[in-house]
């Protein structure tokens, strides 16, 4: 078989050929794959000529924001489909709602793509699953020694008392967060943990209504409600809003702080609070897949650093993917 980097990660066997996560129109292999909804991965929803498969949440967080799915098929979690001799089944990889890393089997030897994968449990997604595997595509966003993320619960106990102690000065606290996946998360730790209102941006909210279908439970408010209007008049509420919402800081009454695991690295208030697996457990993910080589993708100058750390301390073979295309045969 043969993986290869084309504007998305490629497996070939013989004729056949499946693309994953592709990020361009210009393609011309029997299916496409989609791990999750973000746009970076999603991107294939937009190409009409090729089939396409993701899990059936994904396809709904997607829609929400106007996007048409022709050509797309559900595949449940464990489904396998058969592309000619290739047969790809998805597995739960743990960072958002649907999120699916996908095992692709061929005569050769078996490759796992972890699309974006986080192997923490979450309050509302299960953790990663780690395949055995011949070759591992793994993402390395967190690919460098210096992410060490701290315990969720500690996070979100930071996360209530900064909120406490803004709404105490008579100001509301606004977490900016990306509107799928950790949006959610920050509205359950509220939930969860204290008796404060969760105002919710509706960008955020009609993602909520998603997770809601799929039977979570998020209590929120809209913050077109009138209700939402009053909470926060009464300095009663903290609001949940995406990533680029730049509205609100401008207004004094409003302090703002950014929910993502780059808070390791910001000035601006920040907590660390991530859906994507930090550098220890990806190198744990990589040690329980035992592959015999690992490619590393979607981390811009990590994929490097990643793939040194590979070599160096588990002794495996490892580089970008983007770097050569492999040829892998059983030996
Ligand atoms: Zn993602
Ligand atoms: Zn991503």
């Amino acid at each position: 078989m043969r993986i290869k980097w084309e504007n998305g990660v490629v497996v070939e066997y013989k004729g056949d050929g499946v693309v994953l996560d592709p990020q361009t129109k210009r393609l011309n292999y029997k299916a496409a794959f989609i791990t999750h909804a973000h746009v970076d991965h999603s991107h294939a929803f937009k190409i009409r000529h090729i089939p396409k498969f993701s899990s059936n949440e994904t396809m709904h967080l997607v829609t929400v924001s106007g996007t048409k799915t022709d050509n797309w098929r559900p595949l449940s979690l464990n489904e396998k489909i058969a592309i000619g001799d290739i047969e790809v089944m998805p597995r739960s990889s743990g960072h958002v709602l649907g999120s699916y890393e996908f095992e692709i089997a061929t005569p050769n030897g078996t490759v796992l793509f972890t699309g974006d994968m986080n192997t923490r449990q979450t309050r509302l997604v299960k953790p990663a699953e780690p395949v055995n595997c011949d070759v591992l595509v793994i993402e390395s966003t967190y690919g460098s020694p210096d992410f060490v993320f701290p315990s969720d619960d500690i996070v979100a106990e930071e996360m209530i008392s900064w909120a406490g102690s803004v709404l105490r000065e008579g100001r509301v606290p606004v977490f900016c967060a990306d509107h799928i996946g950790n949006a959610q998360e920050v509205i359950r730790i509220f939930n969860e943990n204290s008796s404060i209102p969760v105002v919710s941006h509706w960008r955020v909210s009609r993602v909520n209504r998603v997770y809601e279908a799929f039977g979570h439970k998020i209590e929120y408010i809209d913050i077109n409600d009138e209700e939402a209007q009053e909470l926060i008049s009464r300095h009663n509420a903290v609001i949940v809003a995406p990533k680029n919402i730049n509205s609100l800081s401008f207004d004094q009454k409003y302090v703002s702080a950014i929910v993502s695991g780059w808070a390791l690295k910001l000035r601006h208030k920040s907590f660390p609070l991530s859906d994507h697996a930090d550098f220890p457990n990806l190198m744990d993910f990589i040690r329980e897949c035992s592959p015999k080589l690992v490619l590393t993708y979607h981390g811009g100058r990590f994929n490097e650093v990643l793939a040194r750390h590979i070599e160096k301390k588990l002794r495996i073979r490892s580089y970008p993917i983007n770097l050569i295309a492999t040829n892998f045969l059983p030996i």
